[in-house]
């Protein structure tokens, strides 16, 4: 028995996935054909030599680090850490949570480029190469599909390509939405994560070096 059977319906994802459904702006645009999204994503990855779950490990390890030294800044004090060092680890966790980006108002996302890189003490480096914005949120986002398994749910965030100066936004949820049900998201919902910018910017496929 194929595990594809114990999902809802494409009908009823689609309604679920719609603006005013699961979430207020949608997974999906008004009328988007969710088979239709897929396929067309499915295409763009093969001709860029690239899968669904190389993406999603490639975001899930980035952010895995990010969310490490999030929680490291947010410790209860150490023992035999000074008031000062634990006062400074909540300052630097103040000034690294800008909240960029906020996906439902896209327009407010800064335009970073080469010629336009954030400060490093926003955000969080990953290596020298990856810097990475987090906007948490109150509340779990449910999965269209019903899964159970709802890890990082309520935060999206800002990837950025420090040396292509090339960045890609979505929510935390892309990594299980990409790994489980092959989807991006819909092309006209701002959740959505373009496959060929998300290739670009980790660096993926078959034309990078590999490290
Ligand atoms: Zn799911």
């Amino acid at each position: 028995m194929s595990e594809t059977s114990r999902f809802p319906s494409i009908a009823k994802l689609e309604r679920r996935m719609r603006p005013g459904g699961y979430s207020t702006q949608g997974f999906l645009g008004p009328i988007e054909s969710l088979q239709v999204v897929i396929a067309r994503d499915q295409e763009t990855l093969e001709n860029l030599g690239v899968s669904h779950e190389e993406i999603a490990e490639a975001l899930e390890n980035i952010l895995q680090v990010v969310k490490e030294q999030i929680s490291q800044l947010l410790q209860f004090r150490q023992r035999g850490e000074k008031v000062q060092e634990y006062r400074k680890r909540g300052e630097e966790y103040s000034a690294r949570s800008v909240h960029i980006p906020d996906l439902y108002h896209h327009e407010s996302i800064p335009s970073f480029s080469l010629e336009n890189l954030p400060s490093v003490d926003q955000g969080y480096l990953v290596g020298n190469k990856f810097h990475v914005f987090i906007a948490q949120y109150r509340g779990l986002q449910e999965c269209p599909w019903e899964c159970e398994h709802e890890e990082w749910s309520s935060f999206d965030f800002l990837l950025l390509n420090r040396e292509i100066g090339e960045y890609v936004t979505g929510p935390g949820m892309i990594v299980h939405l990409l790994r489980k049900h092959h989807f991006f998201e819909g092309l006209e919902s701002p959740y959505r994560v373009d496959p060929a910018r998300a290739v670009r910017v980790l660096g993926l496929g078959s034309n990078t070096t590999i490290k």
